[in-house]
């Protein structure tokens, strides 16, 4: 294709590169020469870098700098263009005047883009001949690496032009998020918003420090950085500028530092000095502040944008996760938060009114995880059976699956019936398509398991019907041992005995700091039954084993952790969302290689190594023939995350 940039500067030179990177001819365009000059120097230095790299090989970084020509003249830039894109400075009457000059300038074909992060793409449109032909393509900075382009339609634009504007944003290795309606600040502007204002607004009338919330945004919450780094990252006044142009009050701070020139990183000082890099932050410094208080503003945008039909809840948190690094995405978060308690956060909220929808859903229950149904469903559609002692949930989103033992007030202790059904889950569990990794945990918050339920042994005499249960409860942990795809245990309180069998003979296994482990048997004059002589082993080597079992100690999770007997342990209010979002890694992983290396690394303490290589090299070629593996190499190239479909 043949594509007019107009604007050498930050955003206009890194979408010529992008595009002569992906086989485009460009021709770039800007109004002084030396701006010219500056764009394609950046550009230049930037495939060197590709190149040093090893992204890229030299041959190519020439050939697509031999595609870029930069000239001051408008229609020499555009005159054959089947694409021109406007990256011109973010000014509503500056961009209406170059709509109107590309109009005349660019032949009938030509459609025109505009860069804009916020302002409405339609009165460009109406400033031209051709509206049916006019769109919006934001991209993000640098537009070199960042995933995604909202293509966003305005009143006028046509379907013809938006299908192909979508192509484009493909064709330049992106993901399309198309945008049906031209609302101010399209998806990631508006829903991102309130995660700087509002934080300054608190900041200001609260007088909360700002290192608090952003320590709380980036360690809780999850967002790579927080409000106030971020807004010295983008630039104080940038933002500054948007808040005027959305005409919206100025928080003080903000005016002051604009004032002052301390505008950001690109000065060395804004709401942080740089002198000695990065803000330095830790974990404690934001316990005092609560994420919601910023969440539940952005969350209401997001959804006040689906009650507008904008986008599908899907649609946005995918924008929001490729475009602003929202760690789950706005409506999976409210889904996790629940919706009741989103929404008393926002009654009475001083600058955010409910999203109507919010109200309805919960007058309908619509809850989020919770109830089962929020923005996503979270059943499993009725598939799975109901079990008496266990609680099965599958979430299709993140293609986690949850057993939770739900016998709290026995504290989840095994008896025949849970082993039944425990076996029953993981058969059902293996034939659903949309489940990637099982998490198992006990229900309430004082007990994972603790152990074999006793009264299943009440006729001890019957020294049969004990060794029964044992070597059930091993043929069923046995089971889960060998689930073809990778599962946790969530220890979120005792684990004991039969209990902590059942932990190791998960993959990987979390405890809340709260939890205590043992395997305890032999202080009640048994052994352990249920393979914890064996996997212990394998875990801990020997001596550590047999310290466990021969004293039968109570280790606390600090403990259990230090002798590598839990992966990890987290903050007991810390839990549920730390086991969330491990879960949610393993199941973003190629399904096929996981299940392949997951039984490779199970049988690697007792096959001989010579059959185990030989074992390593099949499944290598086996792995080498799957889609997900082109996926993978594809995805890597991209610099995009993956996205596995098991084939
Ligand atoms: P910039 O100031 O770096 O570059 C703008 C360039 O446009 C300058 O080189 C300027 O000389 C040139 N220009 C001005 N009038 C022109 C004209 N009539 N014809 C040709 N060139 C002209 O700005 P930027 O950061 O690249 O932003 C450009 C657009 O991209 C804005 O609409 C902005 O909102 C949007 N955007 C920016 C970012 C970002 O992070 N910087 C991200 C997404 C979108």
């Amino acid at each position: 294709m043949k594509i007019a940039v107009i604007g050498a500067g930050e955003m206009g030179h890194g979408i010529a590169e992008l595009a002569a990177l992906h086989g485009h001819d460009v021709r770039m365009r800007d109004i002084k020469q030396e701006y010219l000059d500056r764009g394609m120097e950046r550009i230049r230095w930037s495939l060197g870098k590709l190149v040093e790299k090893n992204q890229i090989r030299q041959a190519e970084a020439d050939v697509a700098l031999a595609r870029i020509h930069a000239t001051l003249d408008l229609r020499e830039a555009c005159h054959d263009a089947d694409v021109a894109i406007e990256a011109v400075f973010e000014d509503a009457e500056l961009k209406k005047k170059v709509f109107h000059e590309l109009d005349a300038a660019a032949p009938q074909k030509t459609i025109l883009a505009s860069n804009t992060s916020a302002l409405p793409i339609t009165n460009m449109a109406l400033a031209t001949k051709r509206p049916q032909k006019v769109v919006g393509m934001h991209f993000f900075n640098p537009p070199m690496l960042m995933p995604l382009i909202e293509v966003i339609r305005a009143d006028t634009t046509s379907d013809a032009t938006l299908a192909a504007t979508v192509e484009l944003t493909k064709s330049l290795g992106k993901t399309p998020i198309v945008v049906r309606k031209d609302v101010p600040g399209f998806i990631t502007s508006r829903v991102l918003g309130p995660y700087f204002e509002e934080a300054a607004w608190i900041h200001e009338q609260e007088g909360i420090p700002i290192e608090t919330i952003d320590a709380a945004m980036r360690f809780r919450a999850g967002f790579p950085m927080g409000p106030f780094e971020l807004a010295d990252q983008v630039g104080v006044d940038v933002l500054h500028h948007l808040i005027v142009n959305a005409n919206r009050p100025m928080p003080k701070a903000v005016q002051a530092l604009v004032d002052a020139k301390k505008v950001g990183r690109k000065v060395g000082a804004g709401f942080y000095a740089y002198a000695e890099g990065r803000p330095k932050l830790t974990p404690e410094m934001g316990t005092t502040f609560e994420p919601i208080r910023i969440l539940a503003p952005m969350i209401n945008e997001a959804a006040e944008l689906v009650s507008l039909d904008v986008a599908s809840p899907a649609e946005i948190d995918e924008a929001m996760r490729l475009g602003t690094a929202f760690p789950k995405g706005p409506l999976a978060t409210a889904d996790d938060l629940g919706i009741d308690v989103l929404l008393a956060a926002l009654n009475g909220h001083p600058r955010s009114r409910p999203a109507k929808i919010l109200g309805e859903m919960v007058a309908r229950g619509d809850l989020g995880v919770k109830s089962g149904k929020g923005f996503y469903e979270h059943r499993s559609g009725g598939a799975m059976t109901r079990y008496e002692t266990l609680l099965v949930t599958t979430d299709a989103a993140s293609m986690v699956a949850t057993v939770t033992l739900n016998r709290p007030d026995r504290l989840n202790t095994l008896s025949p019936q849970v082993f039944d059904e425990l076996e029953q889950s993981l058969i059902e569990l293996d034939r659903h398509a949309d489940v990637r990794c099982v998490v198992i945990t006990g229900a309430g918050d004082r007990a994972f398991s603790a152990g074999a339920d006793l009264t299943s042994f009440s006729d001890i005499s019957k020294a049969f019907k004990v060794w029964q249960f044992s070597r059930r409860a091993e043929e069923v942990f046995s089971r889960l041992a060998n689930f073809p795809r990778p599962t946790i245990a969530a220890i979120n309180g005792h684990c004991f005995g039969g209990g902590l069998e059942l932990a190791i003979a998960c993959d990987f296994r979390i405890a809340a700091k709260r939890a205590k482990l043992g395997q305890t048997e032999v202080n009640i004059g048994l052994v352990p039954g249920a393979g914890g002589s064996q996997r212990l082993v394998r875990i801990l080597g020997q001596p550590k084993a047999k310290e466990l079992v021969f004293l039968g100690s109570r280790l606390s999770a600090q403990e259990a952790a230090a002798i590598g007997l839990v992966t990890k342990t987290v903050e007991n209010e810390a839990f549920d969302s730390e086991v969330r979002s491990f879960a949610e890694k393993l199941a973003k992983q190629a399904p096929i290689a996981i299940r392949l290396a997951k039984t490779l690394l199970n049988r690697s303490g007792d096959v001989p190594i010579d059959a185990a290589l030989e074992m390593e090299a099949m499944a290598f070629g086996l792995v080498a023939s799957t889609e997900d593996i082109y996926e993978g190499l594809q995805a890597f190239m991209e610099k995009r995350e993956p996205k596995f479909k098991g084939q």
